[in-house]
Formats: C-alpha cells, sequence, structure tokens
C-alpha cells in the first residue's frame, strides 16, 4: 500500500512537472489565443446596434394639442408602452426608450444634455404628432433622401394612417434645433410624424392601430421582424 502511494505521488509530480514544462515552453501561444477567444466574444456585444426611442414632447412640454389631449399624453401614455412591449423583443440590436421622466429638447437646447450626450453610434428616433391642421403623416429625414429604415416607417404610416399629401412620405428638414445637434455630431436619426393630433380621422385610426403601428415602428427601426 506504501509503496503504490508513494508511486502515485511520484506519478503526480511528474505530471505536474511535464504540465508546467508545457506551459512555460509556450506561453505565448496559450496567451494568445486566449485573448483571441476573448476578443471575438466582446466584439459580438459590441456589435449589437443600438436604437434609442424618444417621445417627443412630454416632462413639461405638452406639445400640439387636439381631440382634447396633447401629443405628450398620447406619446408617452399611449404609444410608448406599445413601443417598449416590442422593444424587449427584438434580438439582434438594443432598442431602449429615453428617459420619460425628461423632455430631450429641453435637455439638449437648455442644459446641452440630451442630443449631446447620446453616444456617436446610437440611431435615434422621434415620435411626435403634428398640428395645426392636415391630415397623414411623415417621416424627417436628415439626408436628402431616406433610408430604407425611413421608407419602412412611412409604409407603416400609410397602411395605418395615411400619408401626409404634402409630403409623399418624408421631409428633409435643417431647421429643427434638436435634430441639428445629432446632425452635428453625425448621428443618424429619423423623426416620426404618425399624424395629425388635430384631425379627427387621424386620430381615430392612430388610436385603433396603436399596437400595430408600434410594432411596425419597432420592427422598421429594428430591421427585424417580431412574432
Ligand atoms: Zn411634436
Amino acid at each position: 500500500m506504501k509503496r503504490s502511494k508513494r508511486f502515485m505521488l511520484l506519478f503526480t509530480a511528474i505530471l505536474a512537472l511535464i504540465a508546467l514544462s508545457v506551459a512555460t515552453i509556450q506561453p505565448e501561444t496559450v496567451t494568445a489565443s486566449a485573448t483571441t477567444t476573448k476578443k471575438v466574444k466582446k466584439a459580438k456585444k459590441v456589435k449589437k446596434h443600438h436604437y434609442l426611442l424618444v417621445m417627443g414632447h412630454g416632462a413639461g412640454d405638452g406639445g400640439a394639442r387636439g381631440n382634447g389631449t396633447t401629443e405628450a399624453t398620447v406619446m408617452r401614455k399611449k404609444l410608448m408602452p406599445h413601443l417598449a412591449k416590442y422593444a424587449k423583443q427584438i434580438k439582434n440590436s438594443n432598442v431602449t426608450i429615453y428617459n420619460p421622466k425628461h423632455n430631450i429638447v429641453r435637455d439638449t437646447l437648455v442644459f446641452h444634455k440630451g442630443s449631446y450626450k447620446i453616444k456617436k453610434s446610437t440611431t435615434v428616433i422621434m415620435f411626435h404628432l403634428d398640428a395645426p391642421s392636415g391630415h397623414g403623416g411623415h417621416v424627417i429625414i436628415h439626408k436628402k433622401h431616406p433610408t430604407t429604415r425611413d421608407k419602412k416607417l412611412a409604409k407603416v404610416i400609410k397602411k395605418y394612417v395615411g400619408l401626409n399629401p404634402a409630403y409623399h412620405g418624408y421631409s428633409y428638414r435643417t431647421n429643427l434645433r434638436n435634430c441639428n445637434v445629432l446632425r452635428r455630431r453625425g448621428i443618424d436619426y429619423s423623426l416620426v410624424e404618425s399624424g395629425f393630433i388635430t384631425n379627427k380621422s387621424d386620430y381615430k385610426h392612430f388610436n385603433k392601430n396603436i399596437d400595430k403601428i408600434a410594432k411596425g415602428y419597432v420592427e422598421a427601426i429594428a430591421n427585424e421582424k417580431i412574432k
């Protein structure tokens, strides 16, 4: 018994020595491959694109008024919960909502935060309702031509509310101060006008289809189908 125990100890010691020498002979190879694995894992994590959904008015700014309510109320109390529900179901990117206790325009223009602090790699999508009079929605874009995302967003509006005949889906604007901060910083964005809050028909269609609209928007933004 004693003998075989001693033999086992010796054997283990030899094994340990061999392992140690292997580790000393090829330390660079071992470290290198470990680093590569780490890098791959990191790269995969970083790759998820961030989309930031911003409910345009609120937190003290009511926005447009119509149909007995305000833009802030409709966007934050009605649309936002639907957007949040679908945002959570997106797998290939990270879709979050700008702190609803804050107003991005005020954060940006008054406090020099908001759009000044958003990461340059983030895509920003802002949600509004139009006023004072007219019909249909459109997408405010930051380049002369709409992106694939803008086209998909406009399709959703067209299907459920209708497009504003004045814009045929898109309007290229450079006079929105908060948006211009994003533009100057090179941040990709779209601003969605989902129809006129002052228009009875727009308002009715928007409310009736609000869940499908939210789903369509999130799918268009993240470029991903939600089951
Ligand atoms: Zn607005």
